[in-house]
């Protein structure tokens, strides 16, 4: 039978907007001493802008974005999003057909007759296309910069760069402060380069040995792995198709309630507030409900 007092405690998470599944997991909840984030629309809003764009020779910014912004339409991804609206600003989008896409990786599709990939610099290389030093130069500048830059190859050849930013969430260091402030660990788990993922850790206030980047979606579900073989209990938070296995992985998997579908299906909690400072609440929720049933 299930305690009342969890009972209790759920309907009060969905007035603060935390969709419970059921009343155990308020239980798991209390144990949590580790938190992993993701980044983007998690820590940062996920409204991606395109900043700039880097072709290489043989193509100019127009058809470089083009090109682009039609084989990424089909993408679910923020990243995607972004770029297609940027195209979709200059010029209607042409016509796409063959889409395939990498969750974590990138994605490829054929627009007019142009095979075109678009992500990660290791989905290009299994789409046989490779970078020159030149290019890897470019790149890390823009990195630097703290842009998420995505590498475009066009009929086997790079093609350029598309720099895009993200906005931390205002609430997103307050929260982080009082998960601190509650003795848990936040630990910062992304897919995106190494250089933004320290920027935008110093920001909200996680060290920077808490900081995985370059992660893959497999990488996230095994990082949880690892850290439970060490004994301890961890929250994962997340919003992408990425985030899934983490999610399910976790001992306690929270979705943004702007996420993607699988990932509030494999999550414990949901946020529908999309509020980093809701996770906070729940474990605060939990410990509560705990403390009254004893
Ligand atoms: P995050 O952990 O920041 O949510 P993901 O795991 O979804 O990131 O993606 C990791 C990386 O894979 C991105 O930074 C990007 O380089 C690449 N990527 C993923 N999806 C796409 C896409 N639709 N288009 C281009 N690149 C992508
Ligand atoms: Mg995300």
């Amino acid at each position: 039978a299930t305690p009342i007092g969890l009972l209790v405690g759920t309907g009060r998470g969905a007035q603060l907007g935390i969709l419970i599944r059921g009343p155990q997991v308020l239980e798991d909840t209390r144990k949590i001493d580790t938190v992993l984030l993701d980044k983007t629309g998690t820590i940062t809003e996920g409204n991606l802008a395109v900043t700039s764009l880097g072709p290489a020779a043989g193509f100019d910014e127009s058809e470089l974005l083009a090109l682009v912004g039609a084989a990424e339409s089909p993408s679910e991804h923020p990243i995607a999003h972004a770029i297609a609206a940027a195209a979709r600003a200059k010029a209607p989008l042409r016509e796409t057909s063959g889409f395939n896409s990498a969750p974590g990786g990138g994605v490829r599709a054929t627009v007019g007759t142009r095979v075109v990939v678009a992500g990660r610099e290791s989905w290009l290389k299994e789409n046989g296309i490779e970078l020159t030093d030149a290019h890897r130069a470019d790149l890390a500048s823009a990195q630097q910069a703290g842009a998420t830059s995505i590498m475009v190859g066009v009929d086997g050849a790079f093609a350029g760069l598309v720099n895009l930013t993200d906005t931390i969430k205002e609430s997103s260091a307050a929260a982080i402060a009082k998960l601190k402030a509650l003795g848990l660990r936040p630990v910062l788990l992304t897919g995106d380069n190494a250089a933004v993922a320290k920027l935008v850790a110093a920001q909200v206030g996680i060290a920077e040995e808490d900081v995985f980047a370059d992660v893959f979606p497999d990488g996230k579900a095994r990082a949880v792995r690892e850290l439970q073989a060490r004994g301890q209990v961890v929250a994962m938070v997340g919003d992408g198709v990425n985030d899934a296995p983490a999610l399910a992985q976790a001992d306690l998997g929270i979705a943004m309630g702007s996420g993607t579908d699988v990932a509030i299906e494999a999550a414990d909690l949901t946020i529908m507030g999309n509020d980093l400072a809701q996770v906070a609440q729940s474990i605060e929720l939990s410990r509560k409900t705990l403390g009254t049933i004893k």
